[in-house]
């Protein structure tokens, strides 16, 4: 590699992982889609070609573009098939000990020069730095979901990360046409920081009985101008991943304002994790969403 980034692994082709293979596809670059299995990686990149008829549907690419596109994309389910690659970025399950378990796994198959990533939305660059074999080429490259429509990328580095390393990441993301915040590595960066104790504050309004799950939604839509209600964008985002991020600002930053609410943990407990899982704040199993409170 001489410093420019041609080829990218992604690890887990959930939500983001898919996103992110999406628009570097679309982008020209030959992407590598790894997941626990080839059914899961295969499901990912069936989702992916879904997400794109809907951009056929809505003009912004053409059926050539979807097939070119989707051509570059290879779906694994060993990681072995990382091996040579300039960039991998992982996107797996937001659990520290699943990213260790990963970074454990992988680095022996990187070569030397391969720059490691992670789309963690909020656990310490520096931490899980140092759980690989290079934390001089490795970053936080945090994209948004739905990562084919949002255009802000947050590029993290940890203490040890190189500047060639920042600088490679940053080029790769430009030419995926997103834009590009720079955030220091503190518990759940910037978007996030502000976001989810938003979110939290709303689960504690519903907690509180302040209002129904569509009057804080509509309140935040009509009285905030928010595209989105706070509880419609937890379920957009997954109650799991809403949990962790507030669990790490509450650990992180030991201050009792990140508590989570006890109704965000009982919706995960009772598995019911937003949009993924069908339902959420709101059950999406119908035509139309309904409020589940
Ligand atoms: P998801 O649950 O949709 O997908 C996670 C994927 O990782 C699954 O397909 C799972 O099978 C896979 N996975 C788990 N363990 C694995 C392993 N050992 N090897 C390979 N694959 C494995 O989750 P998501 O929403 O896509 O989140 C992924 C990451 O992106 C998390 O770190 C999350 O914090 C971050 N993120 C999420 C959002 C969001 O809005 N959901 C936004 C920005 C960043």
């Amino acid at each position: 590699m001489d410093g420019e980034i041609r080829t990218v692994g992604i690890v887990g082709a959930g939500q983001m992982g898919g996103g992110i293979a999406h628009v570097a596809a679309l982008a020209g670059f030959a992407v590598t889609l790894y997941d626990v299995t080839q059914e899961r990686a295969e499901a990912g990149l069936a989702k992916i070609g879904a997400n794109m008829d809907r951009q056929i549907a809505s003009q912004k690419i053409s059926e050539a573009e979807k097939a070119e596109a989707l051509s570059r994309i290879t779906a694994v389910s060993d990681p072995a098939a990382f091996s040579g690659l300039d960039l991998v970025i992982e996107a797996a399950t937001e659990d520290e000990t699943v990213k260790r378990k990963i970074y454990r796994e992988i680095c022996p198959l990187l070569d030397e020069k391969t720059i490691l990533a992670t789309n963690t939305s909020s656990i310490s660059i520096t931490r899980l730095a140092a759980a690989t074999d290079r934390p001089e080429r490795f970053m936080g490259i945090h994209f948004m979901n739905p990562v084919p429509v949002m255009k802000l990328v947050e590029l993290v580095r940890g203490i040890a990360t190189g500047d060639e390393t920042f600088e490679a990441a940053r080029t790769f993301v430009t030419k995926l046409d997103k834009t590009v915040t720079v955030s220091e590595d503190f518990p759940a960066f910037i978007v996030n920081r502000i976001l989810l104790p938003m979110i939290n504050e709303a689960i504690y309004t519903l907690y509180e009985g302040v209002g129904s799950v569509e009057s804080i939604d509509t309140a935040m839509k009509l009285g905030a101008n928010h595209p989105m209600g706070p509880l419609q964008l937890a379920d957009f985002i997954g109650l799991d991943t809403c949990l962790s991020i507030m669990q790490v600002l509450h650990d992180g930053l030991a201050d009792s304002k990140y508590r989570p609410c006890p109704l965000l943990v009982k919706y995960v407990e009772a598995g019911w994790l937003g949009r993924k899982a069908g339902r959420g704040f709101y059950d999406y199993r119908g035509e139309t969403p309904v409020p589940t409170r």
